[in-house]
């Protein structure tokens, strides 16, 4: 019989062409039955309760150790939002009750209680809520399998490889699996920033998801061409299509592999401007790596990583020597390191923040580290002493004026007196800069420019903050616009006022990474660092390297006097595509713009 042909379309959640065969990875729901119990059996009952959700924390904590080589920060918080959930007061508080009150079996209680949690999320198709349904789901089914003995199929049992289908995968489903058998994936459950988008597109692995299981109708061994630019997946497809996509894989290999030539080259326009390229890192892990992308040096360290370590918080020595190490293998180059910048959209399990109305706004970052300075003066201590054996400087997140930034220098001060009282050796002149990620430090970074040796512009935040735009919410994410004018005008400003204080600055924010950026933010001043995920920096080198100053500076004249987001994104779009007709043809594709 001739297998079935058909092509679906779902959302592209991680770029990249698959193809390969399709194998299904089965996933049985556990369906848990009321079984009452007698009196005596309530203690042990609740016992086995809290061993089937201690070992399901153990086990996700044990995945995440494994994935902290894998993964970012952004991804680790994945395991987080399990952990937190399993941990989750109401949640277990409630199942132990329904056993006490109803005598039955802690498989039925746990269902209960866990359906009534996805009950207080009212359904209103927003993307964000229904991946915190599937959390829920996903953490309930762990446990009942816990409960039961019982395991998942595992995506370590792959032999050869495959595109996945399944209806979810779990983040620590993505950590067992074996990269080189895993070819893409198409996920039922989903959006583009669900779990297994996010850390598709961090393992690079090609993604649709968000498409029916049953609609596509394929079985194990079907052949599947997936298009995670697109977000075509085309089953058993014609050889005319194999050809293409074929040839479509083979063009992207080949440019990607291009792009690498450049790598031990400077950033250097044609008019002899340098910029230099830096990686963000989350961890301490294979720091080595990043020179393979022609990274020079790190342009943001983002710490919190080491506050998710299972074990606890870091102490002094662990910090030291994770700082220690990065700096050692990146030498001669320097390691900007960003102090804690916890709380906000960055919770941590490890960490008790009081629940607040407006985390953004709370008590984030800063704000964290003067709340807790023991824990601030741990990692400056830590901080300072690495700088002795490598070119460390010192950031602080969300500064928002100058009194903060007294503060915060006043406490690395005294703490560099009690290592020098101590004998401890440091670099007594390590920089310190801040980042520049709110409004407010953007419009006095005159100011703040006097008691600082370098700004790095963190755009993430400040979009999110200038826009009022939550930079994780769905609904909004439609304002979230980088090309904003007020967003342009923020950093032209910061570098601008940089440039006359003679302090350096640089861009770590996404904004930095994405090259159809980089001839506008070249003309927004003198940036002296872009920094940025590390597999970016290869596609914006080859962009400075193709343009001139001057250039960069009459195009970014003609955005700035444009008078909407939309003319500016339809502008620079169109430029940059016709200025390098190469390299936008997928990514257009991905993002949507015609
Ligand atoms: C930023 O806000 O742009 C930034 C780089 O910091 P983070 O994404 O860690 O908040
Ligand atoms: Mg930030």
């Amino acid at each position: 019989m001739k297998p079935l042909q058909s092509e679906h379309t779902g959302i592209n959640a991680s770029k990249g062409i698959a193809i390969g065969k399709a194998y299904f990875l089965d996933r049985d729901q556990v369906v848990p039955v009321k079984l009452p119990i007698d009196k005596g059996d309530i203690d042990p009952e609740i016992l086995r309760l809290k061993d089937a959700i201690r070992k399901s924390v153990e086990a996700i904590k044990d995945v995440c150790s494994r994935a902290a080589g894998v993964l970012g920060q952004t991804q680790l918080y994945l395991f987080d939002t399990h952990i937190l959930l399993l941990e989750d007061e109401m949640l277990v508080g409630d199942a132990i009750r329904i056993i006490r009150e109803e005598k039955v079996k802690a498989e039925w209680a746990y269902h209960l209680s866990a359906e009534k949690c996805i009950g207080l999320f009212t359904d209103t198709g927003n993307e964000y809520i229904q991946e915190r349904k599937n959390d829920i789901e996903q953490v309930k089914n762990r446990v009942l399998l816990n409960l039961q003995d019982r395991e998942q199929e595992n995506l370590e049992n792959i032999q050869e490889p495959v595109i996945i289908i399944a209806h979810d995968l779990q983040p620590s489903d993505l950590i067992q699996m074996d990269k080189s058998k895993i070819l893409g994936f198409i996920i039922e459950e989903g959006g583009r920033t669900s779990h297994v988008g996010i850390m598709a597109a961090a393992l690079e692995i090609p993604a649709v998801v968000g498409l029916s299981i049953q609609e596509i109708g394929a079985v194990n061994g079907d052949a599947i061409i997936l298009d995670g630019f697109s977000g075509k997946v085309y089953m058993n497809p014609p050889s005319e299509t194999f050809k293409k996509f074929l040839e479509k894989k083979q063009r992207v290999s080949y440019y990607e592999k291009k792009l690498l030539e450049n790598r031990e080259l400077p950033a250097e326009t044609k008019d002899g401007y340098c910029v230099k390229l830096s990686a963000n890192i989350e961890s301490s892990d294979n720091p080595e790596i990043l020179r393979q992308y022609g990274a020079e040096g790190v342009g943001l360290f983002r710490t919190e990583y080491l506050f998710m370590n299972p074990e606890g918080l870091p102490q002094e020595e662990e910090q030291f020597h994770e700082y220690r190490k990065v700096t050692e293998a990146l030498q001669p180059d320097p390691v900007i390191i960003r102090t804690l910048d916890i709380g906000g959209d960055k919770p941590s399990s490890k960490i008790d923040i009081e629940p607040e109305k407006n985390p953004v706004l709370g008590l984030r970052a800063i704000r964290f580290s003067f709340r807790n300075p023991d824990i601030f003066k741990v990692q400056l201590r830590a901080i300072l002493r690495a700088s002795h054996y490598g070119d460390i400087k010192i950031m602080f997140p969300m500064i928002s004026g100058v009194d903060e930034l007294r503060r915060a220098k006043n406490i690395l001060k005294e703490t560099q007196e009690e290592l020098e009282e101590r004998g401890i050796p440091f670099n007594r002149n390590i920089p310190i800069g801040i980042m520049i990620e709110t409004p407010s430090s953007a419009s006095i970074a005159d100011l703040l420019a006097k008691e600082v040796d370098f700004f790095s512009i963190g755009t993430n935040d400040l979009i999110q903050y200038a826009l009022a735009v939550d930079r994780g919410n769905k609904d909004v994410a439609y304002l979230y616009k980088p090309l904003h004018p007020a967003v342009l005008r923020m950093i032209r400003n910061t570098v601008r006022e940089a440039n006359q204080a003679d302090v350096k600055v640089g861009i770590c924010g996404e904004m930095g990474g994405n090259s159809i950026n980089t001839m506008l933010l070249l003309g927004l001043g003198k940036i002296d660092e872009i920094s940025m995920d590390a597999h970016s920096i290869p596609k914006v080198k080859k962009f400075i390297r193709s343009i001139t100053q001057k250039e960069a500076d009459e195009f970014a004249q003609k955005v700035l006097d444009l008078g909407s987001t939309s003319e500016i994104e339809r502008f620079v779009y169109n430029a940059m595509a016709e200025k390098f007709p190469e390299d936008f043809v997928e990514e257009r594709i991905f993002e949507g713009i015609n």
